[in-house]
């Protein structure tokens, strides 16, 4: 029988990690299978345990997990720890390691694949969730200028802040408070665009050149890249290449060889 491996999220049906996943084992010729499995919003240790008990040697964590997976895990990678959320288990014998290869995957498409250099440049993430913590380690490490963080419940965004206090500049607030402010990145970590919904945001938020960045991907643009191209941000990206930079991470933890993510990320984008 392959290796099993999974992605568990809820919902689930959009995912393109099986996908990805099965293009990279072709690629490197890894004998393996991986597959989407729904978890209940209430029962996913029970959903990790049902899977593990069935053979599985390792998972993708998604929406909305990803804190869950890192209450869930025995021991933790530096950057998972850093971060305060998993997107990935790798199952030893008695273990469950977790590590979080989200940060890697924004930084990797935003620096190489999108050519746009993090260091320096005000930063700003909408959203305080598990991807929000996954991919604030990884920038803090890129050197930017600042990072403002605005979240529709401040309290999180306040709280995720301060945790980074003392390595960068890094501050929390609600949407009000991002008036007279202008950003050269700017992230879209909500999931608002699943729901077809924008957080609101003022206008005059894009410096000259700025990067809008979707995290969520899909047909045509999201709700915030639109909003995004019509207040003259200079670019705009959707999540896909980092979808598929944070899965070759995963990949080499799995399986200890690094995928090609080019041509799966102009793949994807043909279908
Ligand atoms: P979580 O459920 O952990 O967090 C959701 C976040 O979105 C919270 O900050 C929440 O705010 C906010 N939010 C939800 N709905 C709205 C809304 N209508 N208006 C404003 N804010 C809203 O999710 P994740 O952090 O794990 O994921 C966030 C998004 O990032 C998802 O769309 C996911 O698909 C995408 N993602 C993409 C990846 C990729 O590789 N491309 C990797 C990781 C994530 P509040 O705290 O107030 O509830």
């Amino acid at each position: 029988m392959p290796d099993q491996y999974a992605v568990i999220g809820n919902p689930i049906h959009h995912s393109l990690s099986p996908q990805i996943h099965a293009a990279f084992a072709q690629q490197t010729g890894q004998d393996m299978a991986y597959q989407a499995v729904l978890g209940a919003l209430d029962g996913f240790a029970e959903a990790v345990a049902a899977f593990r008990r069935a053979g599985g040697r390792g998972m993708n964590i998604t929406v909305p997990f990803k804190l869950e997976a890192f209450q869930l895990a025995d021991e933790l990678s530096p950057r998972a720890e850093r971060a305060g959320a998993v997107n990935t288990f790798r199952f030893q014998q008695q273990k469950i390691f977790g590590d979080n290869t989200d940060g890697a995957g924004l930084v990797n498409d935003v620096q190489q694949n999108l050519g746009f250099s993090i260091q320096g440049k005000a930063v700003l993430i909408m959203g305080a969730g598990g991807a929000a913590h996954g991919v604030l380690p990884a920038l803090i490490d890129h050197g930017p200028a600042s990072i403002m963080i605005a979240n529709r419940s401040p309290d999180k965004a306040m709280a995720l802040a301060n945790s980074y206090k003392n390595q960068a500049d890094v501050r929390g607030g609600d949407y009000a408070s991002l008036g007279g402010h202008r950003f050269d990145l700017i992230i879209n970590a909500t999931s608002s665009s699943l729901h077809d919904a924008l957080p609101p945001l003022p206008p005059r938020l894009f410096a000259p050149g700025a990067l809008a960045y979707d995290m969520m991907y899909g047909k045509g643009l999201t709700p915030f890249l639109a909003f995004a191209e019509a207040n003259q941000a200079q670019s705009l990206a959707d999540g896909l290449g980092m979808l598929v930079e944070q899965a070759a991470e995963a990949f080499y933890l799995w399986r200890g060889l690094r995928p090609q993510t080019r041509s799966v990320i102009e793949n994807l984008r043909k279908k």
